[in-house]
């Protein structure tokens, strides 16, 4: 399969060069030549197949001129090896929980499959060094996801004393083919860090160097199964159609559902929901796309003031304003009516959701009132995009309740931490990369 840049002025690429590269040099974005549409015998069977056997289709379908059948499914296997399961919150509308995994956060199916598809394109003995500057989230959930995959080092930058607790934890205390470094400094001097490094072409090639960049084309894919999976339990339950909710940052996530949806899974309508970060709502309504800085608020992980999938949105539509919006609805929220949702929602149902996960279920809620309720047979469902643990000092004060620390995350915490502390040096940085890192 061939890989053209959205913007059109780069040099098309091979699945391999934009797995490796990840940005065109024209800045624009991957995209896929054709997205494969599903037989109709899959959608008559999956009510009957499991979460494992409808991502290996889906990967199929879109890779499987480049990656044989059975590393498919031994890369999805590995991957997709925990559930998302949909809950049911109150009447037709239902929680798609994505955060059983190691990070409890929906960015580990994307990391996880990330991973072990670089890993699969790695020429035998070829080493590959992945170099990423976190501000949390993203570098966890890479962290765990290349947690043990051979050929592949992945070395951690973060702020010192700008991450929560619990991340600083997930970030260091993984050892094995995984190393933290703790900036003295700030997010951006992490990134500057990492880019300088980029461009240091001795160090570059020496160690094979590579970004595990969220726009990354592979991890916009695994995004896509839990949309179809979803679909399957749905199913199950007698529903014939959905509603989907994306709470949204970057739209990374979005995009995987708009991929499912070009893949043949029909889908009533999506809803991209966001906090006071609200560009692409205000697009959706104005066809003005006018990128902000952004805005702080409690559901952190979307603050995001000039979002990097925004070019796929379109591509994914033929870059037609009018068809995204037939498709594509938009909401916002900002923290105060987040908090609400979010106590009222436990209130009334004793279902927590993390800050995030609430805008989704608010915008979902509107949604259903402006269209005057829901087909019968029709389901509702928002993307519960981290566990409520994750963001406890927000969560908790609002229910006014002890949220319980799944086992996982206990054992991270009592794990000892890891971490090279580093002034914002490049020199130093480049002499500890060198000495810390087996060259190739
Ligand atoms: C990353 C993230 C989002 C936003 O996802 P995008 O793909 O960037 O739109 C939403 N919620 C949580 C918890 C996240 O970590």
């Amino acid at each position: 399969m061939i890989y053209y840049s959205t913007k059109r002025q780069a040099e098309e690429a091979s699945l391999k060069k934009a797995l490796f590269k990840g940005l065109p040099e024209d800045n624009g974005l991957y995209m896929p030549e054709q997205i494969a549409k599903l037989p109709q015998s899959f959608f008559d069977n999956i009510g009957e197949m499991s979460f494992q056997d409808i991502a290996f289709e889906v990967t199929n379908a879109l890779l499987g001129e480049d990656v044989p059948a059975e590393e498919i499914r031994k890369i999805v296997d590995e991957a997709v090896n925990f559930d998302a399961p949909i809950v049911n919150v109150v009447d037709q509308i239902y929680s798609l929980e994505l955060f059983h995994g190691p990070t409890l956060a929906f960015k580990d199916f994307g990391a996880r499959f990330m991973s072990r598809l670089m890993s699969y394109f790695l020429e035998k003995g070829e080493k590959l060094h992945i170099l990423v500057a976190t501000s949390g989230d993203t570098g966890s959930a890479v962290a765990q996801g290349f947690f043990g995959v051979e050929g592949i080092q992945v070395t951690i930058l973060y702020p010192k004393g700008k991450v929560s607790p619990i991340q600083e934890q997930q970030l260091t205390t993984n050892g094995g083919n995984i190393k933290a470094v703790e900036i003295e400094g700030t997010f951006d001097d992490c990134q500057k860090l990492v880019k300088e490094a980029f461009l240091d072409k001795e160090l570059s090639e020496a160690l094979n160097l590579t970004s595990a960049n969220s726009i990354n084309i592979s991890r916009l894919i695994p995004q896509s199964f839990y949309y179809f999976n979803a679909f399957a339990q749905l199913k199950r339950e007698g529903y014939k159609k959905v509603v989907f909710c994306t709470p949204s940052g970057n739209f990374g996530n979005l995009c995987g559902g708009l991929i499912a949806n070009r893949m043949g899974l029909k889908v009533e309508n999506f809803i991209a929901a966001t906090n006071a970060n609200k560009v692409v709502p205000v697009y959706l309504k104005t066809e003005i796309f006018q990128p902000k800085p952004s805005t702080a608020t409690i559901s952190n992980a979307m603050d995001v003031g000039n979002p990097s999938n925004f070019p796929r949105l379109l591509e994914l539509n033929g870059n037609s304003f009018e068809k995204l919006t037939k498709k594509v609805s938009g909401a916002y929220f900002n923290d105060e009516e987040t908090r609400k949702t979010m106590k009222t929602v436990f209130d009334e149902t004793g279902y927590v959701m993390c800050p995030h996960s609430a805008i989704g279920y608010q915008a979902l809620q509107d949604y259903i009132k402006e269209q005057g309720g829901l087909g019968k047979k029709t389901a509702g469902v928002f993307l519960a995009t981290a566990h409520p643990v994750k963001f406890v000092e927000i969560v908790e004060p609002v229910i006014n309740q002890k949220i319980d620390i799944p086992q996982r995350l206990q054992d991270i915490i009592d794990r000892p931490k890891v971490a090279t502390l580093l002034p914002v040096d490049y020199k130093l940085f480049k002499e500890y990369l060198l000495s810390e890192v087996e060259a190739v």
